[in-house]
Order: C-alpha cells, then structure tokens, then sequence
C-alpha cells in the first residue's frame, strides 16, 4: 500500500497581486485551508477582508528565497529549504493593511482558528508580524524538542517545520533517509519518544516503533494510516 501523505489543497484566496493568490502559492493543507477560510468568515462578517503575500512555497522557491535575502534583494529573513511552515503549505503572510482590525484583534480571530503567530507580541512594526503558522498535530514536536527530550542543540520550531514538510512528502535536504524522519516525526506526533529527527534509526526509534504497535514489516504504510486516523482534518 502507498504512503498516505497530508495532501496540499488548492484555495481561492484575495491576494496583493491582481486577483486571487497565484496558484503556485495558493495550495495548503486541509486544516490550513479551513483556519483561512474561518479566519476570513469572520473578517467578512465584521465588513472586512483579508488578502494573503504568501503561503506554500516549493523547495525551489524556498531557496530562491532564502538566496534572495542572503545576497540582500529581500530584507525580511528567509529561512534556507528545511526550515519553514511555508514549504509545509502551513503558513501565510498576510497583507497587515488589509484586515481592516488591529493586529491584536487580529491574534484573537487567528489563534481561535488555529494560527499561531510566529512573533510573541502582537506589534504590527516588528519583523514577521505578519507571518501566521498552523501547526496542527506538528506542535506536539515542538513541545517535545521544547522539552528537551531530543537533546539541546535543536531549534523546536526548525524540527516542527522538518515534521511538517516530511508530512507532505517533499524531500529534506538534512537527513540522510527520508523514510527513517518520516517514521520519527510522525512517531512524535502520535506522543511517542524516539528522540530527534535526524533520520538515523536507532535503537530508540525502534523502541518507539514497537511501543507504537507499529506493522515492523512496513512501517510506513503502518504509520501514515495512524496518522491520517488520530488526525483526520489533516486530510481529505
Ligand atoms: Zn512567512
């Protein structure tokens, strides 16, 4: 059986371009796509709208990206390939003048749906304040690199993003075998403890796999049917 991965779904969104977000941007994960769209329900019965920069960038945009600010052409801080909720197709950028609300008003409607900002003061002048993150079941990894539980030298968020982007099946230039990270952050994700992701499998991972009641023949397969039953508006 294949690899049931968290599907990307388009979404019919205003944008500061012309008309709509572009298609290669306008694509998310089902809980995103329904964050954004209850966010934006509930600017519309206020009288407002909302309209979106960015939300799923490819690997190659995301390098594009990240070379555009290393060589100065863009100034806001860009993450390289590996590193953001946006190649996950869970984050947006929204256009702050278009919410019609004030951003902390705007931290209330966002949070109720499942957003979270990725500043931790709601100021409007601030780097990223208009960067919104949903996490989904990927915050347990958070929380368990946050812990502490996957050694020291780890950035919680970076390994979030990992687990997210490993979710939709888009390749992680970090690790040596994809299959293996894929197997430790959705293992994290159902509360288990096979220590970081790093796509190595040791006896931890193993351990985890067996306190799972995970199929060791094909894990894998094992794993994405357990994930798609605990997180079913993750997918279709
Ligand atoms: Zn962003």
């Amino acid at each position: 059986m294949p690899i049931t991965f968290t599907p990307l779904v388009p979404i019919n969104i205003g944008s500061i371009y012309q008309g709509p977000l572009p298609q290669r941007l306008a694509q998310c994960t089902p809980d995103t796509k329904a964050a954004i769209e209850g966010v934006a329900r509930d600017l519309a019965g206020m009288g407002f709208g909302i309209r979106l920069s960015d939300l799923f960038r490819s690997h190659e945009q995301q390098q594009q990206s990240h070379d555009d600010f290393v060589q100065g052409k863009k100034k806001a801080f860009s993450p390289p390939p590996g590193g953001s909720l946006h190649e996950a197709g869970r984050a947006m950028d929204i256009d702050l003048s278009s919410i019609g609300v004030t951003l902390p008003k705007f931290w209330e409607i966002a949070r109720a749906h499942g957003f979270s900002p990725i500043i931790d003061t709601p100021d409007p002048h601030r780097s990223e304040s208009w960067h919104f993150d949903c996490h989904g079941s990927h915050h347990a990894v958070y929380e368990y690199v946050k812990a502490g539980k996957a050694g020291t030298m780890l950035a919680p968020y970076t390994q979030m993003a990992q687990s997210a982007i490993l979710a939709i099946g888009v390749i992680l230039d970090v690790v040596p075998a994809q299959d293996v990270a894929y197997l430790q952050a959705g293992l994290l994700r159902l509360g288990f403890d096979p220590g970081r992701i790093d796509g190595v499998q040791g006896g931890r991972t193993t351990k985890a796999l067996q306190a799972a009641g995970a199929d060791l023949a094909d894990p894998v397969t094992w794993l994405s049917e357990a994930l798609r039953a605990k997180f079913p508006g993750e997918y279709l």
